[in-house]
């Protein structure tokens, strides 16, 4: 090729769950909704709001030579619920519309997550993938980065060429992934073809279960994959899904990548085999609320013993919690429990108020005043404004890192032994920066309650290593206990829900 390659960029990232509110255009304007040029100005800025994987790819294709990128439309949320069905529409139309004004093209990277739902449409990814296959046609190679928690679709295998998720739980290898990314696509560039093999469990990994720290299952499985990337098998990705989505795409799934298809076939059959055999190791313990109390209270009282780390697993905003239940703050509170702090915790009118009040105001503190979801319920208590701030800081560590984090108007308000973090956006605890913005030094709580089901690890290490980190077993809309979750739509049977399932190699 002697002229610059011309590759599209872009992406739609959601991970839905199914029993949150509906995903707004709102949403996505408060993350990330950039398209053109402003998209291309984020991924070269100092501290991009897009996601690393985007990123990642830009600066690997940089490095690898001369390229001219034609930015498409990136949209990026969290976690919500599943998206309005017209912002969704928009959003591919407006990604294609761009594909097809930038044509010709030699290749095209989009930065998905694979978990997304939409009220009208059962598979969004799905469709993302072929309507850019349409648009391009069968010979420009399509690479996209995947969440580890993508519940995928046979569509998203067919119309791509190279799919790549994260290897880690946090997610902190977003960057390499995406660079991964380019790697291929320059070998395609080169004359590579690839094939993809696919193969999918009646295996539903509750959340807490999906760590991949070393002697976890899912540290197992993945290397187990991994050491099978050779003799031209390009990608082994295995990706647990997303328990907190009800759909019929749950279920953890292989995707292999290799120059033939029989090599691809036969380690997809190698791992999912691997990764069925562990299945036991998949259900879920987790720590009482009446026990997290008793620990709270006296890790409060003597200051000798090293400080605890609470995890409200099933509140968690980065898989679609509201992030404003109350039930760890109000038994800690009611308890007594000393030098706590909770957050983030999700209250616009709450944070509006104390900044109404000014700092060292004492009032009656109002959560969810305006919250309807039957989770998060009202609770009230005397308090004191301990600090303001306007939410915006650079992520220091973790999956944030580097990236400008916006959790908007926000409060430090201190019930007496228990303060919290309200912010005016939901985010969860993914980074120390959300209590250093307003004074906490983590190094002196003694009990930290954060809103996260894992990402927190990668971002609080620094203070509480895993052996001093719980998790509660509360209500919430991203309980990991799935016996406990409404389904509708989710295959049966499906293990751990469902104890005697059974699965053969095809
Ligand atoms: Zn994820």
């Amino acid at each position: 090729m002697t002229r610059a390659p011309r590759i599209a960029v872009g992406g739609f990232m959601l991970e839905s769950n199914s029993h949150a509110p509906v995903a707004t255009r709102a949403e996505f304007e408060s993350v990330v909704l950039l398209s053109g040029d402003a998209l291309l100005a984020d991924l070269r800025a100092a501290t991009p709001r897009s996601p690393r994987t985007i990123t990642g790819f830009t600066r690997a294709m940089d490095e690898a030579g001369a390229w001219m990128p034609l930015p498409t439309l990136l949209a990026v949320v969290g976690a919500s619920g599943s998206c309005e069905q017209g912002f969704f529409e928009w959003c591919v139309d407006e990604l294609c519309a761009r594909l097809r004004a930038a044509l010709p093209l030699d290749g095209v990277f989009l930065s998905q997550h694979g978990a997304a739902d939409a009220v009208g449409d059962a598979d969004p990814d799905g469709t993302v993938f072929r309507r850019v296959r349409e648009v391009v046609g069968p010979d420009v190679p399509v690479v996209a980065t995947l969440d580890l928690h993508a519940n995928m679709s046979e569509a998203m295998v067919r119309y791509s060429d190279v799919l790549v998720s994260y290897r880690t739980n946090p997610h902190v290898d977003m960057w390499e992934r995406g660079q991964d990314c380019a790697r291929h696509l320059r070998a395609m560039l080169r004359g590579l073809r690839t094939h993809a093999a696919y193969r999918k469990l009646p295996l539903a990994p509750p959340s807490v279960t999906q760590s991949t720290a070393p002697g976890t299952p899912y540290a197992d499985i993945i290397r187990f994959g991994q050491e099978r990337v050779r003799d031209g098998v390009i990608d082994v990705s295995v990706m647990s899904g997303f328990t907190s989505g009800d759909t019929p795409k749950n279920g953890l799934s292989v995707v292999v990548t290799a120059d033939d298809r029989d090599k691809a076939e036969r380690v997809a059959r190698e791992v999912a085999t691997y990764a069925w055999s562990q299945r036991e190791r998949f259900v879920p313990r987790l720590m009482t609320l009446a026990d997290a109390t008793a620990r709270a209270v006296a890790v409060g009282r003597d200051t000798r013993v090293g400080s605890l780390l609470f995890a409200d697993v099933a509140d968690n905003p980065g898989g679609g919690g509201r992030g404003n239940t109350t039930w760890i703050l109000e038994a800690f509170h009611k308890a007594g429990v000393q030098g706590c702090v909770v957050g983030p915790f999700f209250d616009a009118a709450l944070a509006a108020e104390a900044h109404r009040l000014g700092k060292g105001a004492r009032f009656e503190a109002i959560f969810n005043r305006d919250e309807t979801q039957e989770f998060s319920k009202r609770f009230a208590a005397p308090a004191t404004v301990a600090a303001l701030g306007n939410g915006e800081f650079v992520g220091r560590r973790g999956i944030g890192k580097g990236r400008l984090l916006r959790l908007g108007p926000s409060a430090l308000i201190d019930l007496g032994g228990v303060s919290v973090v309200v912010g005016s956006n939901r985010h969860q605890a993914s980074d120390p920066g959300y209590f250093e913005m307003l004074g906490v030094d983590l190094a002196r709580v003694r009990s930290l309650v954060v809103k996260s089901r894992g990402h927190f690890r990668a971002a609080f290490d620094e203070f509480f290593p895993d052996a001093r980190i719980l998790e509660v077993d509360v209500p919430g809309l991203t309980t990991p206990v799935l016996a406990r979750v409404p389904w509708k739509r989710i295959p049966r049977p499906i293990y751990p829900l469902d104890l005697d399932t059974t699965w053969a190699p095809a």
